[in-house]
């Protein structure tokens, strides 16, 4: 098969288009041919082998997958060859108590497709058959492949984590990573009203768009102001964090009274300065959450299926410009997911 390695970690151009021997399933796994994968930022910090991310090489890249099964090592019912899918990107053991109790994201063996384990930068993957997600017909391959990945995260952060509720206030920051895309869709799916920032005019435009129900721009606007307006001086009652550093300290101050701050990502950098003066005396919560449960990814994707949630495409690149891809991606001009079509 073709498929994009990376045999160092580096800059975009470690990423080299090459033919190598097809990947075979092992007991419990399908083999997928890949017609789309998307990127994300998770990408780029494997690539880069940053803040420990060494992991073994040479390595395919891409946790976002959808495509149609080739072969299963052993059949399983109600899933063909053919069958067009979508694919979960956590893999466990499912046999611990974690997985067990449908907390498969806090498994000692959890691994991310792409990240620990090839992904779907190539032709082929071998994927194991609890992660193949069938895809209704009218779902295109490069949509399928821009959800998995942002929209668990933004469940899980959201429903499972936050609970966010009826009529509560919002902030979303960077409404175009693919992270903030999801969160806008589902805090106004929960009945929430949302706030999103974004860096530029046409940025804050679209997230308009997705459902934003009032816009900051985050370089020329004073964020903890303007919530603080648009709030009545309250405050958020929750915040989605995944920037990190640049924008932690902002985010707590953002909050109302008893507000939860869900952070699932540090893209700026992880040391984050919090008051604490602030987190008792406003009883504030901070929760992590990292990707989550196969059972938040299915839920999230029934409301995909029936026309609720849409995954934003920015563009579709074929897959030997994977290296194209991760500039632009770097460039962050784009306005939700970028994916690789793989013919
Ligand atoms: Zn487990």
């Amino acid at each position: 098969m073709n498929a994009v390695l990376m045999h160092e970690h580096g800059g975009p151009e470690v990423l080299k288009y090459e033919e190598i021997q097809d990947p075979m399933a092992a007991p419990g796994e399908a083999l997928v041919r890949v017609r789309a994968c998307a990127l994300n930022h998770l990408d780029i910090w494997t690539r880069k082998g940053e803040a420990g991310r060494h992991i073994a090489l040479p390595h395919i890249l891409g946790n976002d997958i959808a495509g149609e099964v080739v072969s299963l090592r052993t059949p399983v019912e109600g899933i063909a060859p053919g069958e067009r899918v979508m694919v979960s990107p956590g893999t466990s053991c499912g046999r611990c108590a974690q997985c067990l109790s449908g907390e498969d994201s806090s498994c000692r063996n959890y691994r991310i497709l792409g990240y620990q384990i090839w992904g779907g930068y190539a032709e082929l993957v071998r994927v194991p058959v609890p992660n193949l997600i069938p895809l209704p017909g009218h779902v295109p391959f490069e949509e399928a492949a821009a959800f998995p990945l942002v929209f668990l995260t933004a469940w899980r952060m959201l429903v499972t984590r936050a609970r966010v509720r009826v009529g509560e206030d919002v902030l979303v920051w960077a409404a175009g990573s693919g992270v903030g895309t999801a969160a806008i869709q589902i805090a106004k799916l929960h009945g929430a009203r949302v706030i999103a920032t974004a860096g530029s005019p046409a940025k804050l435009e679209q997230a308009r768009k997705l459902g934003a129900d009032a816009v900051i721009d985050h370089h020329a606007q004073d964020v903890v102001a303007e919530v603080k307006r648009l709030t009545s001086r309250k405050g958020a009652d929750v915040v989605v964090e995944h920037v990190g550093q640049a924008t932690w300290e902002r985010s707590i101050l953002s909050l109302a009274h008893r507000g939860r701050l869900v952070t699932c990502g540090a893209t700026t950098g992880a040391a984050g300065a919090t008051e604490l003066r602030y987190l008792f005396a406003k009883q504030l919560s901070l929760l992590g959450s990292y990707m989550g449960s196969k059972g938040d990814l299915l839920e999230a994707t029934r409301y995909y299926f029936a026309h609720r949630l849409k995954p934003v495409v920015h563009t579709v690149l074929p897959l030997p410009e994977a290296r194209r891809a991760h500039e632009m991606m770097e460039r962050s001009e784009h306005f939700g997911k970028i994916v690789l079509q793989v013919a």
